[in-house]
């Protein structure tokens, strides 16, 4: 088992209280609520059964740290963008609900804004959007379908903004730059400021989250890890690309 987590990755090593580390299981618990994994998917879900039922009796089980996964080291895009969506969006019959997911995936950007500046949850959210640029005809070609298709969706002008030469090159100085879309449903974070930002939230809410305790087996309600055993009546798996390491389960 690692005792320091700086050189997981530049995020964790710019974390400069260095990586505190919370206490493992070592005995039997019982549980409303076992999360296994602290990931975003993870915390965020016991983040928001806490705001539901603020009593409901929470614990996360957490192989190495708090962020350890992609949580705490990805690309740092708190990003509206979901892969696939284009799909539906094209498709008459799904189109409905594929617009209702994208209003929701805006939203979400927003909320984790909210959220972290109510939770002093310092992961320097920065929601400037994201740019999409042209330096040559064909691209400009593309960004003009992009944009008709945006427009044929009802979402340019609301939630995308065209922008010409002059104003792309006002916004960022862009060498040989012809157009741009911008989409202001985007911001940047530092992934593991969030990651260990959010499990510092979740202990002040009464979540119990054990490091060091890597889940070995689930059956049902039992959660089977090396120095002890969790009981829950709900039992939760986000442990995301890890998932296959768990006995009796593969990649999907
Ligand atoms: C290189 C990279 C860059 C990315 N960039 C972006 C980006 O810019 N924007 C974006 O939105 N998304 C990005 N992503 C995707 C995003 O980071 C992930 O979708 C997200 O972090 C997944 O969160 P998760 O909680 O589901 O999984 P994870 O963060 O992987 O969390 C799973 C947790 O489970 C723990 N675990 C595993 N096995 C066990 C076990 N047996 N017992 C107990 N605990 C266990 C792990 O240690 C881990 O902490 C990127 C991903 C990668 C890999």
């Amino acid at each position: 088992m690692r005792k320091d987590y700086h050189s997981v990755s530049f995020w964790h090593d710019s974390i400069a209280d260095s990586v505190k580390l919370r206490p493992a299981l070592t005995t039997d618990i019982q549980y409303e609520v076992v999360i296994i994994g602290a990931g975003y998917t993870g915390m965020w879900t016991a983040y928001y059964l806490k705001q539901i039922n603020p009593d409901l009796d929470i614990c996360i089980l957490e192989a190495e740290i708090a962020g350890f996964g992609a949580s705490g080291r990805n690309g740092g895009w708190c990003s509206s963008h979901l892969s696939g969506l284009d799909n539906w969006l094209a498709n008459e019959k799904t189109r409905a609900g594929a617009l209702h997911l994208k209003d929701l995936m805006f939203d979400t950007v927003k909320q984790i804004g909210l959220v972290t500046e109510k939770e002093g949850i310092d992961c320097h959210y920065e929601r400037s959007g994201c740019l999409e640029v042209a330096v040559l005809p064909v691209h400009l070609k593309r960004l003009q379908n992009e944009w008709a298709h945006l427009n044929s969706l009802g979402l340019a002008g609301e939630h995308y903004n065209w922008l010409n030469e002059k104003e792309v090159r006002n916004l960022f100085n862009i060498d040989k730059a012809l157009a741009g879309i911008h989409l202001q449903h985007c911001a940047a974070v530092h992934p593991a400021r969030l990651a260990r930002g959010l499990a510092d939230c979740l202990e002040s809410l009464g979540v119990k989250i054990y490091e060091h305790s890597p889940v070995e087996k689930i059956e049902g309600q039992l959660v089977t890890t090396a120095a002890g055993n969790a009981k829950g009546e709900t039992v939760l798996i986000t442990t995301e690309g890890y998932t296959a390491n768990l006995t009796g389960h593969k990649h999907a």
